[in-house]
């Protein structure tokens, strides 16, 4: 979405204000399969002393895959979101700094560069999670499987050295 700015560009302590559900599609990564409840932005923009702020929330029920089990699990997305747009660039070490277009931000924009630099890289169902048996594929969380300990490495390499003859 874009908003228009033009309102509050040159008052000091103009504010405008924004709920809306941003598209997040192209922007989620692969383990993330949907949205249980929509993604939502809920924030404003204050022109303070003549630089305009923009602070808001952004939340969702995200469904997610598993990386370590495969089990879809829900994930309540609460993510902070602070930038300072300028209509041009004044400050080349600032990562919160937006470019206005003309009297516009794109809010969109501000926010999936947002989620993107806070995703997590990894995608866990529980920290804890114990992921699948490599030999027998059963999920570990739901209790242990039936077989017989972990083999080492060096273990693994004879058990195939004999298997091998
Ligand atoms: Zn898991
Ligand atoms: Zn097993």
């Amino acid at each position: 979405m874009r908003i228009d700015l033009h309102e509050i560009i040159d008052v000091p302590g103009g504010r405008v204000a924004f709920d809306y559900e941003p598209d997040f599609s192209g922007v989620y990564p692969e383990a993330v399969l949907g949205e249980a409840e929509r993604v939502r932005a809920k924030g404003e923009i204050v022109n303070t002393a003549g630089v305009l702020t923009l602070s808001a929330e952004v939340t969702a029920r995200l469904r997610c895959l598993c990386d370590r089990c495969a089990s879809e699990y829900e994930y309540e997305l609460r993510l902070p979101v602070r930038a300072v747009l300028a209509e041009e660039q004044f400050d080349e070490e600032n990562s919160d700094l937006y470019l206005l277009d003309g009297d516009y931000a794109d809010l969109d924009e501000i926010i999936h560069t947002a989620y993107v630099l806070d995703m997590d890289t990894k995608f866990l169902c529980n920290e804890n999670c114990k992921g699948l048996c490599p030999k027998c594929g059963k999920n570990l969380n739901e209790g242990p499987c039936s077989c017989k300990g972990d083999i080492s490495p060096q273990l693994a390499v004879l058990q195939q050295l004999l298997t091998d003859k």
